[in-house]
């Protein structure tokens, strides 16, 4: 609810391509001066504002005059580093006109995977919005390649809400939000404008009507409002192709709101949370489900099967024997460690690699139950 958006102090908006370049590929100029009235707005109110924005490829396509379709991840990594400054260049240009100043914020996976890079990130964000600066995020689409990629900026930009502890994030897709079925074919079709728990019905909702939401689909929406909801950050998806699209959610409301989880974990854990790339996974038995369900460490006693290959540190899954995700955290072993020890005493971890380690595969203060 608008409530959302008023009671927050940092509020992060996602505008995706489809919103800000129209279909020849052109850069919609009204809808961007009518967008940065409704960011004064918002700095009126005395908020702090961080865009993600895409755009990058789209727009280097429109200056080569070359199609966007089926280019190869090479050719649009050199793309994209001409678009970036077309993007950067109408962002500029329209704020410039109302005063506002804005940065630009290249990140990569590996910058928000690893913790102290996080951190410096969020630095830099922080020193920005204390300037006064509206800082504008995308990915470094130039070195990205698919392996190390968010792929898109709806998981982006909830990464980047967890890191510097927004309040709210706002991603203005084409669709007005979430539906329970195609509106297109049902005309009783409900928009969902509350959601407080992603249960199995969401998931369904998202990928039934997997083409009415078009390119940038609900999927990558749904795991960006599981990232939120941990951070204790309100998300909503809302229709971002209206004209002054922010105060129409704070008028209409017509939109869908994910709710944040109650208990609100510090931010070390909200950070183990949002991973966008875990590297593997562990399975392991009812008892340590049990032991880690009463916040204990995972042992290596309950580990019974390691799936990909990880190092000491890395952000891994924990799951139960029906491979269900029951846990997050970070490994204290690497998984050919891990391969020898899973199922002894910790005690044994000694004898059997050879040399003295820490006693947990996953130590309680690197662990987060899902
Ligand atoms: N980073 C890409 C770009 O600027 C877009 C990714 C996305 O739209 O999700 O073109």
């Amino acid at each position: 609810m608008a409530v959302y958006i008023d009671k927050s102090k940092k509020i992060v908006i996602k505008v995706g391509s489809s919103i800000l370049i129209d279909k020849k590929g052109k850069p919609k100029k009204i809808w961007l001066r009518e967008f940065v009235k409704d960011i004064k707005f918002l700095i009126k109110k005395k908020k702090k504002v961080v865009i993600v924005s895409s755009g990058a490829i789209a727009l280097g396509c429109e200056f080569l005059n070359i199609n966007k379709k089926g280019l190869k991840v090479d050719k649009s990594q050199a793309v994209a580093s001409i678009g970036q400054i077309e993007l950067m260049d109408f962002y500029k240009k329209t704020f410039d006109k109302s005063k506002i100043k804005i940065s630009q914020i290249l990140l990569t996976l590996e910058d928000t995977e690893q913790r102290r890079r996080s951190l410096n990130a969020r630095r830099t964000i922080d020193n920005l919005l204390a300037m006064g600066i509206i800082p504008i995020v995308n990915e470094n689409d130039t070195t990205a390649t698919t392996e190390i990629k968010y792929g898109d900026n709806d998981r982006l930009a909830s990464r980047v809400s967890q890191i510097i502890g927004a309040d709210c994030l706002i991603l203005l897709s084409d669709v007005d939000g979430l539906y329970n079925d195609n509106p297109k074919k049902n005309k009783k079709t409900k928009l969902i404008k509350i959601v407080k728990e992603i249960d199995e019905n969401i998931k369904n909702y998202a990928t039934k009507i997997k083409s009415f939401y078009g390119s940038g689909g609900m999927t990558t929406k749904i795991e960006a409002a599981k990232i939120c909801q941990f951070a204790g950050c309100y998300m909503a998806i809302a229709n971002g192709n209206y004209i002054n699209p922010i105060k129409k959610i704070i008028k209409n409301n017509n939109c869908t709101w994910f709710l944040p989880k109650v208990s609100k974990l510090d931010a070390r854990k909200q950070w183990i949370m949002g991973s966008i790339a875990p590297k593997g996974e562990v399975i392991i038995d009812r008892g340590a489900v049990n032991a880690i369900k009463s916040g204990k460490s995972l042992l290596p006693a309950g580990v019974k099967k390691i799936n990909g290959a990880f190092e000491k540190g890395d952000h891994i899954l924990v799951k139960d024997q029906d491979n269900l995700e029951c846990a997050r955290g970070l490994s204290s072993f690497s998984s050919i460690e891990i391969e020898k020890i899973k199922g002894s005493h910790s005690s044994k971890i000694k004898s059997i690699l050879g040399y003295s380690s820490r006693e947990e595969i996953i130590h309680k203060d690197d662990l987060v139950k899902v």
